[in-house]
């Protein structure tokens, strides 16, 4: 056993220590910033794409797959697309030995490969809207210090591409983005803040972006998602058009929405505490793990009763792990907190004796309860954990913003910064020189903080076009 750095103090000490103890990753392959999805982090990988899948489905979108290479001449159409990613990119020169005519390259994101194809695809007013998603790597050649899920070269990535008739229902394909992110959030107990970016931080190429954010230990944020909005942007130079039903030509209005294995960084930073990873019953590999006791010899087999109470709660769909191994119980209690697991249930000579189970959650929540009482137990047990949980999130959520409302508060704050704007570029900027840091943008439909009167601009104390800003320093 070893202890864990402070997560307070040493936050990105404690986040390494944790992901790596509870073998989410395995960060020891031999390229920088890819690292291995082991077994238990591939698992909840693929609950949390799960949960994705879901939600999106449910707002009708469909998936689809398109290939990782995209040849140059496509990705250079749209001109700040490309400024955007050109130092960001991997490039496939050579097929063998032989140099290839048009170079390829790893797709950093999917636009430039995918808008060509639905400039075929979509004909007339009756193809649309186009609501697809594709799961997928992508390739980003990040300069800065990689972080296992939380800045990587080789990227789990969610994208969701959608083509509409007009300006106004891209809006509204934004909005129901939105609902379906709060959904997933909701899942995964993680309160967070939708954050419409200014202008000069928004994605290369789109009209507006609505980022995602969340706070993050000592005092960061991290983007978590985005929603773009592409206006004509990228079907003009991709000549993606459609008849109306009066005859006439028109460009279709697009929209983005990502996500990606940063999710997952997110859920072990806001969950995880003193003892490590602490994962929602909704994207844990395992909801419930079940440890036998050995008693002496003669006491009954606690591993045979261990194995049938798995098998009761996997006939529920729970998903459940049984350790039987050689280690002292103390030993495995460590370990699977380490890893996160909501629920432990344990079996001794004593809960056999009296036909019961004892049963501790991750938060610390002891009890006993009767073996005919188990899968009703379990489910309850479960639900308040999580509600547990998504109150202390929510606490830590609120704790973590400040009002700054001159620019010497702003140096001060340990927190991440409200701040009344004026929405002028200038005045941003020097919100982002006092703290080092960004404007992140204006929070869409509010912040759960009591906010006063919006009175003056923080930098330029004008009292015109006023709104509340987030301002922080992003990992
Ligand atoms: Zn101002």
């Amino acid at each position: 056993m070893v202890d864990l750095p402070d997560k307070r103090t040493a936050f990105m000490d404690w986040y390494l220590a944790v992901v790596e103890g509870a073998r989410l990753t395995d960060k020891r392959y031999p390229v920088k910033g890819m690292n291995v999805w082991t077994p238990y982090g591939f698992l909840a990988r693929r609950r949390l794409d799960t949960i994705m899948i879901r939600e999106i489905e449910a707002t009708g979108s469909v998936p689809l797959e398109f290939p990782t290479l995209i040849p140059e001449t496509e990705f250079q159409k749209e001109a700040e697309h490309i400024k955007g990613f050109s130092t960001e990119v991997y490039w496939v020169t050579k097929g063998g030995s032989t140099p290839l005519d048009v170079p390829l390259l790893l797709r950093p994101t999917s636009e430039t490969a995918m808008y060509p194809v639905f400039a075929i695809w979509i004909r007339s007013h009756k193809d649309l809207p186009l609501n697809v998603y594709q799961i997928v790597n992508t390739f980003r050649y990040e300069t800065k210090t990689t972080r296992p899920f939380l800045r990587v070269r080789e990227i789990h990535f969610f994208e969701e591409h959608t083509s509409q008739a007009t300006e106004d229902l891209a809006t509204e394909r934004v909005a129901s983005n939105l609902d379906a992110f709060a959904r997933m959030a909701r899942a995964l107990c993680l309160p967070y803040a939708a954050v419409r970016r200014p202008d000069w931080d928004k994605f290369a190429g789109a009209h507006y972006s609505i980022a995602l954010d969340i706070p993050i230990g000592e005092a960061r944020t991290l983007q978590i998602g985005s929603i773009h909005h592409y206006r004509e942007n990228f079907a003009r130079p991709y000549e993606i058009r459609y008849e109306a039903p009066d005859g006439s030509q028109k460009y279709v209005h697009q929209t983005t929405f990502g996500l990606s294995e940063r999710l997952l960084g997110a859920i072990v930073a806001v969950h995880g505490d003193a003892k490590g990873v602490a994962f929602p019953s909704s994207i844990a590999p395992y909801e419930v793990v079940v440890v036998p006791i050995p008693g002496k010899a003669g006491s009954g087999d606690t591993i045979a009763a261990a194995k049938a109470v798995a098998e009761r709660l996997r006939a529920r769909d729970r998903r459940v792990h049984v350790d039987p191994g050689d280690e002292r119980p103390g030993a495995k209690y460590y370990r699977w907190e380490l890893a996160g697991v909501p629920l432990r249930i344990e079996i001794g000579p004593r809960e056999l004796e009296r036909k019961e189970v004892s049963a501790a959650d991750r938060l610390g929540k002891k009890a006993s309860f009767p073996l005919d009482r188990l899968e009703a137990e379990v489910d309850r047990r479960l639900a308040q954990y999580d509600e547990a949980l998504y109150a202390a999130a929510n606490a830590q959520f609120r704790s973590a913003f400040a009002v700054a409302l001159t620019v010497h508060d702003l140096a001060a704050s340990k927190h991440v910064r409200v701040v009344p704007w004026c929405g002028s570029e200038e005045c941003g900027h020097r919100v982002e020189e006092a703290i080092d840091g960004s404007l992140l943008g204006t929070p869409e439909g509010g912040l759960p903080l009591p906010l006063p009167k919006l009175e003056k601009c923080i930098t330029c104390d004008a009292s015109e076009g006023l709104r509340w800003a987030l301002a922080g320093r992003p990992l």
